[in-house]
């Protein structure tokens, strides 16, 4: 079974034994939760687009490894054209799902644990990268969703996790045992983990010699004993469970994260990737958000086109979509969107390969892509609130629009051009809000700012690849400047 289908997929999660809290209880059965279930959904777009013959070449790929057609979330990439195509699955999941559909995280994971456990063992002579391809092949034939886990709670970022006044702050080795490791700690922010079949754990910042015990990485299924989750709220969750379907916006698609506790989780030796060898975190660190800032060059372009669409709808359903201003507006935020979707593909096209063989997005315009993305859909949901007016936080509620009474009033009054029903107007006007202020606005918006590493994370490495001294050789060239 190298491609599940979608309802392969839900069932395969369902059968887990997740340890999920929310709102202060236990979640017998997230699967069937309406505020949880939506987060499900868009992860099985996944699932779903690769089995549609149009979407063939570009959501699955044959496997260097297993020989078998592969869903591309678990491809190692093999060339620019490999990038690219990631690039081009995320914007088409984007544009299906107007969410985070979390799928990716595991996938930016494979491929800088590939990279990394190869030169690992290089220096060390260690059986990383052999552990990590077995764990790969089973993900493949199994067609797998894996979460990606990098993220530690941190406490004092003046300091370094040894330095800690609580030593779990960043996850770390407790026990090293013959069998495996034994680890304790958490990982916040975490994108889709309940939606997950299995987690790899990777170290979140470049570490020293002092902190050797928190240099580690690993691949466990959810549901091992010890790991549990809190699922973090989001703006206008509950109305989920209202059982409307406009006031949600996105009925259908959501994103979720969770805050995950590894409360002294076993590791076996085979699901080790990395175990001490301090100075190669910074390593993984570094390839993991690399890879995860192509991917904002990709999903929030996805997202972003739908918004535009809302965004022009709304306006015709106002009848002012021919107004110049209107249409400015438009032009504006299709250009900002396309240019995030340029950081993408440039990054991708620019790829290189690895000591390993696998491809490398190009650092720098990874970093510059995500950097725009902090920007980018702001201005674009700014402009989508503009152009859709006051309405979109104002309107009554869906249970009011079906009221005897009240029904026709609202039909009447919040109607805008003749030939559009009252309801359609409404409907649009509240995907506008759920992408700019409702649960979907966690990933365009804050997600945007500060997933794959908030703003001065990628103004580093822009500082770093940035070459100022090969610049500054042009200048003087060009100058005749003859320095002794
Ligand atoms: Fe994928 Fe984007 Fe969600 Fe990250 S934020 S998991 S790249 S959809
Ligand atoms: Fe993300």
């Amino acid at each position: 079974m190298a491609l599940m289908t979608g309802e392969e997929y839900i069932e395969s999660i369902r059968a887990m034994q997740m340890e999920v809290y929310m709102f202060g209880k236990r979640v017998e059965h997230p699967v069937d939760d309406p505020i949880l279930r939506p987060s499900l959904n868009s992860v099985r777009m996944t699932y779903d687009l690769a089995q549609l013959p149009e979407y063939r070449d570009l959501m699955t790929v044959i496997s260097p490894y297993t020989g078998q057609r592969i869903n591309r979330f678990t491809h190692i990439h093999q060339s620019t054209e490999d990038l690219i195509n990631k690039v081009k699955m995320q914007r088409l999941l984007g544009q299906k799902t107007a969410a985070c559909f979390q799928r990716c995280v595991g996938m930016d994971a494979f491929n800088a644990v590939f990279s990394t456990t190869y030169e690992t063992d290089k220096k060390y002579g260690t059986s990383y990268h052999e552990n990590f391809k077995k764990f790969m092949t089973y993900v493949q034939e199994k067609d797998l969703t894996v979460d990606g886990a990098m993220t530690d709670p941190k406490g004092d970022r003046s300091k370094a996790p040894h330095e800690q006044a609580d030593p779990d702050l960043y996850l770390r080795v407790v026990e090293r045992r013959e069998d495996g490791i034994v680890v304790r700690g958490a990982k916040a922010h975490q994108t889709g983990i309940l939606n997950s079949h299995e987690v790899i754990v990777m170290p979140t910042i470049s570490m020293g010699p002092e902190d050797k015990d928190y240099a580690v990485s690993f691949a466990v299924p959810v549901d091992t004993k010890g790991i549990f989750m809190i699922i973090g709220r989001q703006s206008c969750d509950t109305r989920k469970r209202e059982h409307t379907e406009i006031d949600v916006g996105n009925s259908e698609f959501g994103g979720v994260e969770a805050l995950v506790v590894f409360d002294d989780v076993f590791v076996p030796n085979e699901r080790i990737f990395l175990n001490g060898e301090h100075e190669f975190a910074g390593m993984l660190v570094e390839r993991f958000a690399g890879y995860h800032r192509q991917s904002y060059g990709g999903c929030k372009v996805g997202v972003g086109d739908v918004l535009i669409g809302a965004a022009a709808t709304a306006a015709e359903y106002n009848g002012v979509e021919k107004a110049s201003a209107v249409k400015d507006k438009l032009i504006e935020m299709t250009h900002l969107n396309e240019t995030l979707y340029a950081c993408g593909i440039a990054c991708s096209a620019e790829g290189r390969p690895t000591e390993s063989g696998n491809y490398m997005i190009d650092l720098l315009l990874a970093n510059v892509c995500k950097q725009n993305v902090t920007r980018y859909p702001y201005e674009i949901a700014r402009l989508a609130e503009d152009i859709a007016g006051g309405l979109m936080v104002t309107a009554p509620s869906e249970a009011d629009l079906r009221d005897e009474k009240l029904g026709p009033v609202i039909e009447k009054y919040l109607k805008g051009v003749n030939a559009v029903s009252t309801e359609n107007r409404l409907r649009i006007l509240r995907l506008i809000e759920n992408l700019t202020l409702g649960t979907a606005a966690v990933g365009y918006r804050t997600e945007s700012m500060h997933g794959a590493g908030s703003p001065q994370a990628q103004r580093i490495m822009i500082a770093r690849q940035g070459n100022l001294a090969h610049k500054k050789a042009l200048a003087k060239a060009i100058a005749h400047i003859k320095e002794d």
